[in-house]
């Protein structure tokens, strides 16, 4: 409205001054009615005509597609169940701090070592291998009431009649706990037969002194270091009675030698 005044105040000077501003003054005129054209058009432009607002809201269906769509199913908060981590259940000791049994001198475990029926003096690998072949040693794996530990300094191999003692000994073990809280415990067996080689590299012992050769050089002897639950439901007593009623029982009937070790018991077989 304001520029259609405009034109009419301009058309007003142009027959006034018709000769002195004719062509300034035509050339306002067309360029204020082109503006008006303009305001005009863009007044009623078509709906249609495309802005970038406009592209989106002409397909609201692919902006649901972006949307997800609601789950009707509850949030549930998943926490890990007490079952899935695991429980460290700590060893029982086995030692001279625990167990109360006499201390048979070392020279009788020596001498029994020697004078068992397939005892030989296993000097190093190539005769440890030589035993397992000819039947004088033979492999100790897991069983029922002990299991063997990871060995840094011995092999899992005794002379046939030790590995039935340990049998022995770890069913009558295992026997004392069925049916109570510590059924399933089995005791560690963390020492069987050292090569003298392997002895040696111990730091006691020469490579080559028979005087001096340690019992589980003959493998005739095996260290027990702990017994191990299954789990922690029950307490070390069960267990720690039960190794001390068998280790004494044995050496009662002079069937074992035993040296209470600060950290082990060490057991060899009597002839
Ligand atoms: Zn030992």
């Amino acid at each position: 409205m304001v520029g259609c005044v405009y034109i009419h105040e301009i058309a007003g000077m142009l027959i006034q001054n018709r000769k002195r501003y004719r062509w300034d003054r035509i050339g306002m005129v067309l360029g204020c009615f082109a503006l008006v054209s303009v305001a005009l058009a863009s007044w009623v432009a078509p709906k249609d005509m495309k802005t970038g607002s406009e592209e989106v809201l002409a397909h609201p269906e692919q902006i649901m597609e972006k949307v997800p769509a609601l789950d009707p199913r509850p949030i549930v908060k998943i926490q890990a169940s007490p079952a899935l981590v695991e429980e460290e259940v700590k060893p029982c000791s086995c030692n001279r701090h625990v167990l109360k049994l006499a201390k048979n001198p070392y020279t009788q475990h020596r001498k029994a070592a020697r004078n068992l029926p397939h005892s030989f003096f296993v000097k190093d690998k190539s005769e440890l291998q030589a035993g397992l072949r000819n039947g004088k040693l033979v492999e100790v794996k897991d069983g029922r009431g002990y299991h063997v530990s990871a060995l840094s300094h011995s092999h899992a191999v005794l002379l046939p009649e030790v590995k039935k003692l340990l049998q022995d000994m770890a069913n009558d073990f295992a026997d004392l706990l069925v049916g109570t809280p510590s059924e399933g415990t089995k005791f560690r067996v963390t020492s069987l037969t050292r090569t003298a080689w392997q002895q040696s590299r111990l730091g006691r012992k020469n490579y080559n002194a028979i005087d001096e050769a340690s019992t589980h050089s003959y493998g005739a002897s095996f260290d027990i270091a702990f017994t191990d639950r299954p789990d922690n439901s029950a307490g070390c007593s069960a267990p720690t009675r039960a190794m001390q009623k068998v280790l004494s029982e044995y050496q009662n009937q002079k069937r074992i030698l035993v040296i209470p070790e600060k950290d082990c018991m060490h057991v060899t077989l009597r002839p």
